[in-house]
């Protein structure tokens, strides 16, 4: 079976491992493969077929779509590869003779194997890149298609609101892919613990990617700019047995938070402070790791503040921070600037998909 995994631009290594150590906790062989086709933000599985032993004694087939939807903390969505297709020259292409190429191809394919006649289904599609058609167009063609292939076998049913099955066809480029997208209408970085929705609140995909780079191994972590708790909470929810605090400016805000940790089941676990990140060495007297999505201007509206907050900071973090701070923003000469003048090294820096935006990302110590 061909799995394609759906996660953030810039982080489909850490998605990769995440995988690598998920399957090979199953005992299954497998394969993986970082933006296949050259697709970003898509991580390609071929596993073999995986089994448990019920309470009875009795051999049973594994999910191993399901098994991945409950466990990751890195991916988006789970799709069940039908096929991936590269349409060379689609970009340009008029949208009559685009829509035809796709509908071709999926009258091609055998999608009866992945859904039974009986069931509902809907095409949920996704576009990206220059192209003269619409996601829209895509999901009326594809589903124009997979409805006709499936009136050779029965009487096919559409549900566009609650359909049982969801195909997922995208278009990312020049490359197609279809797929049952085994996520459902929800993607996984929509976590359910999430009562308190922060305008400017982190994906938890990403918030994981930066745990990951920040490396922490039990000493004292903080988010200085928690807002609504994601990076302190997914820590937390990581099993994490240091300190985790978690700073905010605002109290609507910090209790957003701490309904978040609440309902994540977490509260206990994370110290929430309601303070300034600029008066940090206040707050706390020493922090191994620092982890934050920094205030970026664009979404609280006063973007000239940001170089003296970032500046302000980041000297206060000097005085603070004994091993790696990971942080997140748009705003790279602000924060470069922060960095350097207050004697910290950049160690790496990535590129993340957020929002539509390409965020820069540090690590520093
Ligand atoms: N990662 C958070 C989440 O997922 O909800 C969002 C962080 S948001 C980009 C930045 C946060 O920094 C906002 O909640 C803002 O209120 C807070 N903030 C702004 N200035 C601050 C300061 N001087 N000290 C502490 N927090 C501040």
């Amino acid at each position: 079976m061909r799995l394609i995994l759906t996660t953030s631009r810039g982080i489909e290594d850490f998605a990769r491992a995440e995988v690598e150590r998920l399957l090979s906790d199953l005992g299954v062989p497998f394969r993986v493969e970082e933006k296949p086709l050259g697709v970003e933000g898509r991580v390609l599985v071929e596993v073999d077929k995986a089994f448990y032993t019920d309470e009875k004694g009795r051999k049973r087939e594994l999910s191993v779509s399901t098994y991945l939807n409950e466990r990751s903390r890195l991916l988006h969505r789970v799709i069940v590869e039908i096929a991936s297709e590269r349409f060379e020259e689609i970009t340009g292409e008029e949208p009559e003779r685009a829509l035809k190429r796709i509908e071709e191809f999926v009258a091609s394919l055998p999608v009866e194997r992945y859904v039974k006649v009986s069931e509902s289904f809907a095409v949920r599609s996704f576009r990206k890149g220059e192209h003269k058609i619409t996601s829209v167009d895509i999901a009326k063609t594809v589903g124009k298609a997979i409805f006709e292939r499936l009136e050779r076998f029965g009487s096919p049913k559409v549900n566009l609101d609650h359909p049982a099955v969801i195909f997922r066809a995208e278009l990312i480029g020049e490359v197609f892919l279809l797929g049952i997208d085994t996520t459902g209408d929800s993607s996984l970085h929509k976590r359910p613990w999430r009562v308190y929705d922060h305008p400017a609140h982190l994906k938890a995909s990403i918030a994981n990617a930066l745990i990951e780079l920040a490396e922490p191994d039990g000493g004292p972590f903080i988010d200085p700019f928690c807002g609504s708790g994601t990076i302190p909470i997914e820590l937390a929810l990581r099993g994490y047995e240091g300190r985790i605090i978690g700073l905010e400016k605002f109290r609507k805000h910090l209790n957003g938070a701490k309904m978040n940790a609440l309902s994540a089941g977490v509260l206990e676990g994370i110290e929430f402070l309601l303070g300034d990140a600029t008066r940090l060495s206040e707050h706390v007297e020493s922090v191994d790791f620092a982890v934050s999505n920094l205030p970026y201007g664009l979404k609280i509206g006063r973007k000239s503040a940001i170089p003296k907050l970032y500046m302000d900071f980041f000297g206060e973090l000097a005085k603070v921070l004994e091993k790696r701070g990971v942080f997140i923003t748009t705003e790279k000469k602000a924060i470069e600037r922060a960095i350097e003048e207050n004697g910290f090294e950049i160690k790496h820096h990535r590129l993340i998909g957020h929002g539509g935006l390409m965020v820069h990302t540090y690590v520093i110590d």
